[in-house]
């Protein structure tokens, strides 16, 4: 992140002058990253004495509502008066862990319409389009949230960090991570979450909340996955899950439960890049993994008007399972063409 100083001091300047209302709004269907860095900027921004809510446009995984300050970070969804009346009211918007607007979805709109408040980015997906007063966009990070640790190392000193934000940076950075094996990882990274752990982040406890709290749906729908609906093709280089509404319901399906599915596929030594559909009541949202130069961020807004990062992408298909799944072998069979050449 270079003049990253500035920025702070910039920053600095707008959260002068008395306390202000802060809105911190992530992306649709919000992640480890997203509620965690969520939590722990809202956490230090109160401890510097500004009124600071967390905003989602629908309901983070189950997996994480242990997490410290979760059950005050509103969810669109549920409570759009509320949420609605603190994007309008507030002086700052930080906008967490997405670039584009349009990942708001249906909070897209109210966030649009304060034209008054400062939108400040803290992110780490490639190309951040230039509609921000003001950024912290690191691509080569791999967290939002080891950013937002820099962000408030710089502006308020590691002091600032109580267990809560702790916790939630060390949730954001151990999920994107895929705790701990693959992105960017650096020295200055682990030197970073052994700051965490000294502030009373406890791993195992951690771990064991995020990775083995799963219902009895998800291990059986994991299982039905793979035996049934996991499909490879061109010779195995490619494959892709698919998961329509009714089989989703007859494995009670909770939102969280399907995350990961989409890197079962890449545990397969010749399986360069995998695909998750997954039909919703509007479209079918579409998860994209890949390994080595295999770059699914361009596929994703090549071919479904998405985006992300080179090895973990996602986008949206507004046709049928069949037509999206017909459009993906088509795809892929261009795509990898195209690479080797
Ligand atoms: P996931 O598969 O975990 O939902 O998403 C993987 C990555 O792709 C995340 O970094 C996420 O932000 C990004 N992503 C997922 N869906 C979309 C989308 O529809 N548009 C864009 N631009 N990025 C997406
Ligand atoms: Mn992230």
């Amino acid at each position: 992140m270079t003049g990253f100083d500035g920025k702070v001091d910039e920053l600095r300047g707008l959260l002068s002058g008395g306390p202000k209302r802060v809105a911190i709004v992530s992306h649709t269907n919000p992640d480890g990253d997203a509620v965690g860095s969520s939590i722990a900027l809202a956490s230090v921004l109160g401890g510097l004495g500004h009124s600071a809510e967390c905003l989602v446009p629908n309901r983070y995984p189950y997996f994480l509502s242990w997490m410290d300050g979760i059950s005050d970070v509103v969810v669109y969804k549920e409570d759009t008066a509320r949420a609605e009346n603190i994007v309008s009211e507030a002086d700052l918007i930080f906008c967490l862990d997405f670039n584009r607007i349009d990942r708001l979805e249906s909070l897209s709109e109210a966030i649009t319409a304060n034209e008054t408040a400062k939108k400040i980015l803290i992110d780490h997906h490639l190309d951040p389009p230039k509609v921000f007063d003001l950024e912290f966009s690191d691509t080569k990070s791999c967290s939002t949230a080891y950013v937002v640790y820099r962000v408030i190392e710089k502006l308020a000193g590691l002091d600032a960090i109580n267990r809560r934000a702790a916790e939630g940076l060390y949730v954001g950075i151990m999920t994107d991570t895929g705790n701990f094996s693959f992105s960017t990882l650096t020295p200055d990274l682990f030197r970073a979450v052994a700051t965490l752990l000294e502030k009373g982040v406890n791993v195992p406890e951690i771990n064991s909340a995020v990775y083995n709290s799963y219902t009895e749906g998800r291990v059986r729908l994991l299982g039905f996955v793979l035996m049934n609906k996991m499909k490879l093709i061109h010779n195995s280089q490619a494959a892709y899950i698919s998961l329509k509404e009714n089989e989703l319901r007859r494995f009670d399906f909770q939102i969280g439960d399907s995350e990961g599915f989409v890197n079962y596929p890449l545990s397969i030594a010749v399986v360069k890049m995998s695909a998750m559909f997954l039909e919703t009541r509007k479209f079918i949202r579409i998860s994209l993994r890949s390994r080595g130069g295999v770059d699914v961020s361009e596929f994703a807004a090549k071919y479904f008007d998405g985006g992300g990062h080179k090895n973990a992408a996602g986008g949206k298909s507004f046709e049928s399972m069949d037509k999206t799944i017909e459009k993906y072998e088509k795809a892929v069979e261009e795509f990898l063409r195209e690479e080797k050449n």
